[in-house]
């Protein structure tokens, strides 16, 4: 398990687009990193860099204490599992395992003792003498990670390996990944698009916005305490409500909120927009609460939650709450309140979080 270090990477294919800008991201040795971000936002390409299959413009790759930047793809001890896991059709499953020791020359006892220990880590003992065509797409996915881990690798990187997968097996090979990263303590890094796979599978998440790194943190930090309207709209699921700031906003909030920050209050309502979770907007009336008067578009019960698509002011809002206290709203106006501790405030133009009081 080694550190990975990024400073300042910069890569464009044509010169003229930058799809990595002044990108830097410093991962500890043994922790199990998510990128992710929109798809086009520059996931891929990040990881082919960290491999060596593409190289930078600008800026450095530190693996452990060494500069990477000029050493081979082969010699970097990354490997890298794909979203078409990329086995050997041809072959059987023992040797889309053992192909790259072979490569190596070692010798074939110790070869069959590796390829059996990480097909009974995996779970793939009963399929080794089949082909590719003939297995799941949740073996196949198994045997690509096989392969990745097979060479002890010092980093392993995963490209949305379980994009292909149905939700439901989805769900239980992320459980098995973060399993298999505790036994394996190898330093990891997987991208995907999914915020709920970012949100369960990392130590820590870098989210990624047209090349740019818009934050890098803990989970529930970022859900907490977003840095921009970027990261507070991609993170949390249904995303998060942007209202412009108005005067009759405005107004309840200077009176009910005698801790709000005086630049909120001192700024001109057109640069600032509240930001509201769904899950923080309620029927409940409170005596600190403001209030948004809005009309019911639609009301969709989801299992254990509903979620209230609403419209305020000609834009649509989403409020969500748990079944317990689901209530059928027969009107089409009502009123909905959220408390402004619950709130979040930006900066319209740069998209800034303002910092609360
Ligand atoms: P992601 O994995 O986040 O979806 P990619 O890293 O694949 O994004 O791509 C980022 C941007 O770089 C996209 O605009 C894509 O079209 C462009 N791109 C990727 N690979 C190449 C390439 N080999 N040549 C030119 N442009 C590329
Ligand atoms: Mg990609």
């Amino acid at each position: 398990m080694h550190s990975l270090e990024l400073k300042n990477i910069t890569k464009s294919y044509d010169k003229q687009n930058l799809v990595l800008d002044n990108l830097s991201l410093s991962v500890v040795a043994g922790d199990f990193i998510v990128i992710v971000g929109p798809s086009g936002c520059g996931k891929s390409t990040l990881l082919k860099i960290i491999s060596g299959l593409e190289d930078v413009n600008d800026g450095e790759i530190v693996i452990g204490e060494k500069v990477m930047n000029d050493v081979d793809a082969k010699d970097r001890k990354v490997s890298m599992v794909f979203q078409n896991y990329a086995l050997y059709p041809h072959m059987t499953i023992f040797d889309n395992l053992s192909f790259s020791l072979k490569l190596k020359k070692v010798r074939k006892t110790q070869i069959k003792d590796e390829v059996l220990s990480v097909a009974k880590l995996l779970d793939i003992q009963d399929i080794l003498e089949r082909k590719p065509k003939s297995i799941s797409g949740g073996q196949k996915q198994r045997v690509a990670l096989g392969r990745a881990i097979i060479n002890n690798p010092d980093i392993m990187l995963l490209d949305e390996p379980l994009s292909n997968l149905d939700a439901q097996l989805r769900i239980s090979l992320r459980s098995e990944l973060k399993k298999l990263h505790s036994e394996l303590k190898t330093t990891m890094l997987y991208v995907t698009h999914d915020q709920i796979e970012a949100m369960t599978l990392g130590n820590k998440v870098a989210v990624i916005d047209k090349g740019i790194l818009q934050q890098f943190d803990r989970p529930m930090e970022l859900y907490m305490n977003p840095k921009n309207m970027f990261v507070a709209g991609f993170i949390g699921s249904p995303p998060m409500n942007f209202i412009k700031m108005n005067d009759s906003l405005i107004g309840m909030l200077r009176e009910k909120d005698s801790k709000i920050n005086p630049d909120i209050l001192n700024r001109e309502n057109s640069e600032i927009s509240i930001g509201i979770r769904p899950e923080s907007l309620s029927l409940a009336n409170s005596d600190s609460a403001i209030k948004f008067d809005a009309t019911l578009e639609l009301i969709e019960p989801i299992g254990s939650e509903v979620n209230y698509h609403l419209r305020y002011l000609g834009k649509l809002i989403t409020m969500t709450s748990k079944i317990n206290s689901f209530d059928p709203i027969n009107d089409e106006s009502v009123s909905v309140f959220a408390e402004p501790s619950d709130l979040y405030y930006f900066n319209n133009v740069s998209g800034e979080i303002i910092e609360r009081s």
